[in-house]
């Protein structure tokens, strides 16, 4: 009987999308799966068209159009001055940060090398480490701040450890990673000739602190590969587009494997991407203020709900702590009944944990919706009742 692999036997499928199914059975309200329920700037939908009609329908170069690539190199350049991105060399044109991170890790990891993995963490960076054969090490971020013991994340470098992962925001905390934290993980990376594979894309939206680019301090551009991408920035998570910015030498390996796994990102979207990192500063502000509004539309209904909240710093995530609402139930049943009643779709906390049972009290919310949406949200979870033991 033929059967699936080994590697591909370790993981499931994704809870995340698990979660966007079952609430388009039940009609709920989708704050499961972080995608917008509003439409992405017009100059972009205009763009893409244009480059239809003007016949970008073919392959682009295998790792990036020239005009997106020198776009990508200069909107880095111009919101972090001192990063200079050489767009011939290191920039790396990919089908969204989800192919940017795994086609990073199969060029850089080798099997049985370490890779060291903040929990709880975007459910991706598991299996992407163990597609690369490489083996996740998990460090514990602590609640209710999220704050990383130094002790703990020393003990995660051994002499295996060629890899380690930065988001910031993060998903699905809302931590932004403060200099002081950045700083002991770029010294523990120079100490231990360690590549940092940072997931910056949701770095325009912060409500507190700033985003600090890892590449940026010093001796990191470097060992940094910095995956980002045109999904959550520019409301377009269906284009798949995105980008890797690395070193010469690193780039080479991620442009081969990025080849061969996909040839290369939708060539007309490419186009429109050129638009897009080409828009004002005025629109990341606007970015940052509209998703503020959102997180403060949303937290109090879910505090008046019955959740304890953790308040993100950043990203367009909520985690929660269900303890005081969910009648003793754990996060996949009490997710699973909120999806049918009230009709409110969330993601079970387990989902971004290693050792699932840090996250049997947790569930997460995502606002990027339409004030509407969020009000129907928050209606329907008015009505929520703690459920007999
Ligand atoms: N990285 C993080 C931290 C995310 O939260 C997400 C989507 O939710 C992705 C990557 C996926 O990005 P993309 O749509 O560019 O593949």
């Amino acid at each position: 009987m033929p059967r699936i692999s080994a590697k591909a036997e370790t993981f499931g499928e994704s809870v995340i999308r698990d979660m966007t199914r079952l609430a388009l059975r039940h009609e709920a309200v989708n704050l499961a799966q972080g995608f917008p329920d509003f439409p992405c700037p017009p100059e972009l939908k205009e763009a893409a068209k244009a480059a239809l009609d003007a016949d970008i329908n073919q392959y682009a170069i295998t790792w990036g159009a020239k005009r997106f690539r020198d776009a990508i190199a200069a909107k880095t350049s111009r919101t972090y001055p001192g990063w200079s991105v050489d767009p011939d060399t290191q920039v790396t044109v990919v089908c969204g940060a989800t192919e940017g991170m795994i086609s990073a890790m199969l060029a850089i990891l080798d099997p049985g090398d370490e890779i060291v993995v903040f929990e709880p963490f975007y459910e991706n960076y598991g299996p992407d480490a163990i597609l690369s054969g490489a083996v996740p090490r998990y460090v514990t971020l602590h609640e209710p701040d999220w704050s990383i013991d130094e002790d703990e994340l020393r003990a995660a470098f051994t002499s295996r450890t060629r890899g380690i992962v930065i988001t910031s925001p993060h998903n699905p905390t809302g931590k932004v990673f403060t200099r002081a934290e950045l700083d002991l993980i770029a010294e523990l990376c120079l100490e231990r000739d360690v590549v940092a594979f940072t997931d910056e894309i949701y770095e325009h939206i912060v409500y507190e602190g700033e985003h600090i680019p890892l590449a940026t301090l010093p001796g990191m551009a470097e060992r940094v590969v910095a995956v980002n991408s045109m999904s959550k920035t520019y409301s377009v998570t269906g284009w798949r587009v995105g980008w890797v910015i690395a070193s010469p030498e690193l780039t080479g390996g991620i442009r081969k494997v990025h080849d061969f796994v996909t040839v290369g990102a939708a060539a007309p979207l490419q186009e429109a991407g050129v638009v897009a990192l080409s828009l004002p500063d005025s629109y990341y502000d606007h970015l940052a203020t509209d998703y503020q509004t959102r997180r403060d539309a949303l937290l109090p209904s879910l505090e008046a709900a019955g959740f304890r909240v953790f308040v993100p710093d950043g990203a367009y995530y909520v985690m929660t702590d269900i303890s005081g609402i969910a009648g003793g139930q754990d996060d996949v049943t009490f997710a699973k009944r909120l999806v049918v009643d009230p009709g409110v779709a969330t993601v079970p906390g387990s989902s971004f944990y290693s050792r699932p049972e840090l996250g049997r009290s947790k569930i997460r919310f995502a606002f990027p919706k339409r004030p509407e949406t969020l009000a129907a949200a928050a209606e329907r979870l008015s009505r929520l009742r703690v459920p007999a033991a």
